[in-house]
């Protein structure tokens, strides 16, 4: 089977994309991975800029959903005071939990977008499902060991893709 781990587009930060960037794209819905893509890994508040900017979105009229590989309590109880519902345990990239995020933003998978900062979940799960991936640097340095190896391998495919003009960076 063909694995596709290539992003649509790749950006450093969700601060540096704006609602339109989606809207013009027809996309209605965000998928958004959780650890180190709104909230450096493992913490355990979500930053006042990073609030503020869903909160954007959702003025804009995206919906939001959270789709995390974390566990249950953690996601509910970071989301739970900005009205943002979360799927936890979501073991990506399963289709799984995607098909459920859908089913909770409304959308088709030409309308929903994926952020997230791994390839080998985030991504690869997006794209399992036609959905528009994008990549992120992830926020904290702070990883499991094991997952250093998976990084490296991320930033050389990326450079070679960035270098073909494969992936698309919003400026
Ligand atoms: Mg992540």
């Amino acid at each position: 089977m063909f694995m596709n781990i290539y992003p649509k587009a790749y950006i450093s930060s969700l601060s540096d994309v704006k609602a339109d960037y989606f809207k013009e794209k027809g996309i209605k819905g965000l998928i958004l991975d959780l650890d180190n893509t709104i909230i450096p890994w493992k913490a355990a508040i979500l930053q006042p800029e990073m609030a503020d900017l869903l909160k954007g979105y959702q003025a804009s009229g995206l919906n939001l959903c959270v789709v995390s590989n974390a566990f249950n309590r953690r996601v509910v109880g970071l989301l739970e005071p900005l009205g943002i519902p979360g799927v936890a345990w979501a073991r990506k990239p399963r289709r799984k939990s995607f098909l459920k995020a859908m089913d909770i933003l409304g959308t088709t998978p030409a309308e929903t977008a994926v952020v997230g900062d791994q390839l080998f979940t985030d991504i690869w799960g997006g794209n399992r499902l036609g959905l528009y991936t994008v990549l992120v640097i992830p926020i904290s340095k702070k990883e499991f060991f094991g997952t250093r190896f998976v990084r490296l391998l991320e930033k050389f495919v990326l450079n070679r893709l960035a270098k073909k003009g494969v992936i698309e960076i919003p400026e």
